[in-house]
């Protein structure tokens, strides 16, 4: 686990808590978990490159440890057609963080590929102060928000474990085909459960971990926002 220790050592000697999204990608690929390509670019011109090199359509994000939340920052910028659009959009959110926080620190631009859109579902862990590490799942959006519909279970959990942790969820109905959506593949699902487990059980000085969204697809899924906190 070769880059995981290197970038959680790299934030520690850096005072920095919040990993940043490419940081915390690269920990996920490391333990299994899939997630969209992704490439830092540093100025405009490589934004284009890197666009070019992943295909389109792109997704743009701001990475700055002074930005935890992106999309409050007008941060994030979808479906990017083209070279012409990639341009403009590095350039808005350069202008947008800096109008959200004066002084934020950045890192560059997150150029991405853009996954289709799906069924989206969050994959969480927290550490708490009596059982220690607990993995979390949920459906997005209003699901964890307004009806707060997710289920808990303290690491290490089994196969057994997670596919409870999806399957008793109110809303589980929906990941199971409803209408003219296929069901999503809860073996996938169950798969990035238990490589969560694992990550925080081998990390213990991770505090928090936060994948929002995952898309769950009729054949596996993918991992297209990832936040690590350290204590
Ligand atoms: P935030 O920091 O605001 O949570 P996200 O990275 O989650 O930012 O992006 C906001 C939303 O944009 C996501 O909830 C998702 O719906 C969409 N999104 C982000 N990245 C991608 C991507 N690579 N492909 C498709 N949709 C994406
Ligand atoms: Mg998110």
């Amino acid at each position: 686990m070769n880059q995981t220790a290197k970038i959680i050592h790299q934030a520690k000697k850096e005072n920095r808590k919040a990993l940043l999204e490419p940081e915390a990608k690269t920990i996920c690929a490391e333990y299994g978990i899939p997630v969209n390509k992704f490439q830092l670019a540093k100025t405009e011109k490589e934004a284009s490159t890197y666009a070019d090199e992943i295909g389109y359509p792109i997704v743009l994000k701001i990475v700055s440890p002074d930005i935890i939340h992106k999309s409050d920052a007008g941060g994030v910028k979808v479906n990017l057609k083209n070279t012409q659009e990639v341009a403009a959009a590095y350039k808005q959110i350069i202008e947008n963080a800096k109008k959200y926080k004066a002084d934020a620190k950045i890192a560059g631009v997150l150029v991405q590929e853009m996954a289709p859109q799906s069924t989206e579902v969050i994959v969480g862990a927290i550490k708490d102060p009596q059982f220690g590490q607990t993995v979390m799942f949920g459906l997005g959006g209003i699901f964890v928000e307004l009806l707060k519909d997710v289920n808990f279970r303290v690491a290490p959990i089994t196969v057994e474990d997670a596919k409870e942790m999806i399957t008793q969820l109110k809303a589980y109905p929906l990941l199971n085909g409803y209408r003219n959506t296929p069901p999503a593949d809860i073996d996938a699902l169950v798969a990035i459960l238990c490589s969560v487990s694992r990550l925080v059980m081998e990390n213990p000085e991770i505090k928090e971990l936060d994948l929002n969204p995952v898309m769950a697809y009729p054949k596996g899924a993918k991992t297209v926002d990832a936040r690590i906190i350290l204590e």
